[in-house]
């Protein structure tokens, strides 16, 4: 079994191979692996299977900077609200994807805008699939506010 902490559920979806050092982005693409794969995940309450490599864990914390443990953990708890889910629940990788175009409106204006990865996230298929599509209901949804006035 997987351990995936709440926003690690939706970002590693866009997961391109980078990472903060060799051993993180190996153990990165091994649990991906192992999830595409169908094995189950169990949502972590803080620091996973993912956290284990990275350099900036230290005593189950996270220290990328001085308030990263607090923000991650709201991040975390944003999107186990989205996914309707909480921390011991058994999850499928494949299940959680299907759920994806029905939150990410919602992800993205909460924490893609003020993201690091952005850049990386922006080049992945499935995330440009997704906000493409979050554009185009943006403009149908103003060309029929548009169709009423003239109406
Ligand atoms: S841009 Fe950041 S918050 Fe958005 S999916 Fe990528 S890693 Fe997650």
């Amino acid at each position: 079994m997987i351990r995936f902490r709440g926003h690690h559920l939706i970002c590693l979806h866009f997961f391109r191979g980078e990472g903060y050092n060799p051993e993180f982005i190996i153990n990165l693409h091994e649990l991906i692996k192992k999830v595409e794969y169908g094995e189950i995940i169990e949502v972590s309450e803080g620091a996973d299977d993912v956290c284990a490599k990275c350099p900036y864990l230290k005593g189950n914390k996270c220290f990328h900077n001085r308030n990263s443990e607090d923000e991650i953990r709201q991040m975390d708890s944003k999107a186990l609200e989205l996914l309707n889910t909480e921390p011991g629940a058994k999850l499928n990788w494949l299940k959680i994807k299907e759920t994806l175009p029905d939150i990410f409106k919602d992800w993205f204006t909460s924490y893609c805008t003020i993201c690091t990865w952005e850049s990386t996230c922006d080049k992945n298929p499935l995330w440009l699939k997704l906000n493409t599509e979050r554009l185009d209901n943006k403009v149908s949804r103003r060309e029929s506010m548009h169709d009423k006035k003239a109406g």
